[in-house]
């Protein structure tokens, strides 16, 4: 049977060819490195295990409301006063089931056919490919390398047409790491404003900051910017909770009724347990969550010195997140391979280490490392690259 359009103009996620060849050689006994993962390595902590099971055990196991338990709503409206001084009530939250859906269902209720989006390139994979499912138009607008991977409000004037309707804003960001500082998201902010953009703010990284820099928000800067912003969220990357699916949206009480009214035919409810466990993470010590960046930090500094020393590898150091997205053109280029995708399937196949090529991203110089694994891991991984790129020059 033929499938609906909408479908069959899908783009596959970037990270599945590579994550299946990877699959494969292990399958086969290789000791294969995957530096593909997009999900932090440590057990979700014990309180908020023992949170979801008592939820179990006392039966709270039905059906909720659509939008999220007003537990859970009253501990992330709290959080959000606590962590950045902004005030929600619950009317302007929705739980979803995970970050990606509240994302899907907000271009869902906020887009005709022909809408554009703005989506500054690296972009995580999905933003252009959930527009397109909402028949909206993805505007991608390619930020530098000189500038960090951010754009300018230069470049979103530019990008901006009569069908805009909304631009992404990720910080810190998948795949690149970065983050835009207060200066900078005030100025891409005015540009908003004045044309009237609705500010979609994916913070899902928040809480993984490795620089002196704290985390802002558009929606700190000024009512305006409030008013026009609407937060997205979770649980996935600051508690290692991608399993449970939690994840919010927080703005303009209109936008999250329709997304409400949508969630109620669409997923019902965000699973019960796994609300119970959110509420466990934002209403308990934030101890593990900084002990889990402070790994990841130890992690970032030790591959990021590791991989500058490997020729034709340059790499602009991280913020945030857990990636690292280094610019391997020159180092495939002198391996004489055809482009950068390329040379990371040869690294594969030869090197048994497998990482993710920019092209999915945007950004068809780069690859993409997860340092969501063991420093020993990530130390081998580097060594293994180096000798692959000493091979080949
Ligand atoms: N936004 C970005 C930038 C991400 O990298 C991810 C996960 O990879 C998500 C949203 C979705 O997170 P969740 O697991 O809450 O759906």
């Amino acid at each position: 049977m033929e499938l609906a359009k909408r479908v069959q103009s899908l783009t596959p996620s970037s990270t599945l060819a590579i994550t299946a060849k990877a699959k494969a050689l292990k399958a086969e006994g290789h000791d294969v490195i995957g530096l593909g993962a997009g999900e932090p390595d440590f057990n979700t902590p014990e309180n908020i295990l023992e949170a979801a099971k008592r939820a179990m055990d006392e039966g709270l196991t039905k059906y909720t409301p659509s939008g999220g338990v007003p537990e859970l709503k009253n501990a992330i409206t709290a959080k959000m006063k606590r962590d950045q001084g902004l005030t929600y009530s619950n009317e302007q939250v929705i739980v979803t089931t995970g970050a990606k859906h509240a994302l899907f269902t907000l271009f869902q209720v906020l887009l005709n056919k022909g809408d554009e989006v703005i989506v500054p390139a690296p972009y995580w994979v999905s933003y252009p490919e959930q527009i397109k499912l909402a028949e909206g138009n993805p505007v991608v607008v390619p930020a530098s390398e000189e500038n960090n991977f951010k754009i300018t409000p230069g470049d979103l004037k530019q990008a901006i047409t009569s069908k805009t309707k909304a631009v992404i804003i990720n910080s810190p960001s998948n795949p690149t790491g970065m983050m835009y500082s207060r200066e900078e998201l005030q100025a891409i902010g005015e540009v908003c404003l004045e044309n009237d953009l609705l500010i979609i703010s994916d913070e899902i990284y928040e809480k993984l900051i490795y620089s002196e820099e704290d985390h802002v928000s558009m929606a700190q800067l000024s009512d305006e910017l409030y008013a026009n912003t609407m937060i997205i969220n979770g649980v996935s990357k600051s508690h290692s909770m991608t399993g449970w699916r939690i994840g919010y949206a927080l703005g303009n009480k209109e936008i999250i009724k329709a997304m409400t009214n949508m969630a109620s035919h669409s997923t019902s409810n965000p699973t019960s347990i796994a609300q119970y466990a959110a509420l466990a993470a934002y209403t308990s010590s934030e101890e593990q969550v900084f002990q889990m960046r402070e790994a990841f930090k130890e992690r970032l500094n030790a591959l990021y010195g590791w991989l500058t020393e490997i020729p034709g590898v340059k790499c602009v150091k991280p913020s945030g997140a857990f990636y690292l997205f280094p610019n391997v053109k020159e180092a495939s280029e002198q391996c004489g391979f055809k482009n950068v995708t390329a040379w990371v399937e040869a690294l594969l196949d030869e090197e048994k280490v497998a990482l993710v090529p920019g092209a999915g991203f945007g950004a068809p110089d780069n690859v993409r490392l997860s340092y969501a694994t063991s420093l020993d891991q990530l130390e081998e991984a580097a060594k293994r690259i180096h000798t692959f790129v000493n091979k080949h020059q």
